[in-house]
C-alpha cells in the first residue's frame, strides 16, 4: 500500500498551520470519499476541547464539525451547561466522512491520531470532553462508556497529563432518549470539573520537589504509542462521567 501524505505528521507552530496541513491529508482511504477535510472549530486556546467521532453529510458539505442535527443538540447541551459554543473547541477523532456514516475503522483512527495529538498539544485544553466511544477509547482503550461517563479521567499522554470527561455521543440520545438525562448531567459537570481542576493547579506548587518528581515520573512515556497502545490512567476517577453513541444500529 502506498503510504498516505504526510507520512509523518509534522509539528506545527500554530493551529492555523496545522489545519492547513490537515486539509491536504491523504493518510487513509477516507480521503478518496470526502468532499473536504473537516478541521476543528473554535478558539485556539480553549479551556474545553470536545472530540466527536467523524463528520457526517452536513459536516462534509460545510467543513464545520457538528453542523447538522447532532450539532444543534450539542449546542443545546452546551447552553444548558452554561457554556457557549464559541468558547469551546470542537473536533473529531477522524476528520473525513466515512462512507454511509459508518464508524471509523481502527486503521483510520490511527492514521488520524497524530492530527488529534497535535490539536491537543497546540490547544492545551484544561479539559477534553470525549463524545462517544471512538473518542473515549482513543485515549482510554479499555474504558467502557457506560461505566465511566461523567467521571473525570486522568491520562498521561505524550508527556502531559490530560483531564478527560467522557460522555455519550449526542446522537446516542436520538436512538435512546433515556440517555438525554445522562448527557445533560454529564455536560452539567463540565464547569464544576473545570473549577476543581483550577483549584488543583493552584495547590500544585505547594507540593515538595520529591513528590512532584514522583508524580511526573508516573507514565511520563506516551501511554499510547503511535501504534495505538493503551493510555494509562494517572488518577482515580472522580464523580460521574460516561459515553456511547448508538447510530444506525451501533452504539458509539
Ligand atoms: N458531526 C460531527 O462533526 N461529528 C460527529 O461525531 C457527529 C456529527
Amino acid at each position: 500500500m502506498v503510504p498516505g501524505v504526510p507520512e509523518v505528521v509534522p509539528r506545527s507552530r500554530s493551529l492555523g498551520a496545522l489545519y492547513s496541513a490537515m486539509r491536504c491529508c491523504t493518510r487513509c482511504a477516507l480521503a478518496s470519499g470526502r468532499t473536504q477535510v473537516v478541521v476543528g472549530s473554535g478558539p485556539v486556546r480553549a479551556e474545553v476541547l470536545l472530540i466527536g467521532e467523524a463528520p457526517g453529510a452536513q459536516e462534509d458539505e460545510t467543513g464545520r464539525p457538528f453542523a447538522g442535527r447532532a450539532g444543534s443538540y450539542l449546542d443545546r447541551l452546551l447552553e444548558q451547561a452554561g457554556l457557549e459554543r464559541s468558547r469551546v473547541h470542537i473536533t473529531n477523532i477522524v476528520a473525513c466522512r466515512p462512507p454511509r456514516n459508518r464508524a471509523p475503522k481502527p486503521t483510520e483512527i490511527r492514521a488520524h491520531g497524530p492530527w488529534v495529538d497535535e490539536q491537543v498539544r497546540l490547544i492545551r485544553p484544561k479539559l477534553i470532553v470525549t463524545l462517544g466511544r471512538a473518542a473515549l477509547t482513543y485515549f482510554l482503550p479499555k474504558a467502557v462508556i457506560g461505566a465511566v461517563h461523567g467521571q473525570l479521567q486522568k491520562v498521561m499522554w505524550q508527556d502531559r497529563e490530560l483531564a478527560i470527561l467522557p460522555t455519550y455521543h449526542p446522537t446516542a440520545a436520538f436512538r435512546r432518549p433515556a440517555l438525554r438525562t445522562l448527557l445533560e448531567a454529564d455536560f452539567g459537570r463540565i464547569r464544576r470539573v473545570l473549577r476543581r481542576l483550577a483549584g488543583r493547579s493552584v495547590r500544585r506548587p505547594a507540593a515538595s520537589a520529591a513528590s512532584r518528581r514522583a508524580r511526573t515520573s508516573v507514565g511520563t512515556k506516551s501511554t499510547r504509542p503511535r501504534s495505538g497502545g493503551p493510555g494509562s490512567r494517572t488518577g482515580k476517577s472522580k464523580g460521574r462521567e460516561g459515553s456511547g453513541r448508538p447510530s444506525r444500529g451501533r452504539t458509539r
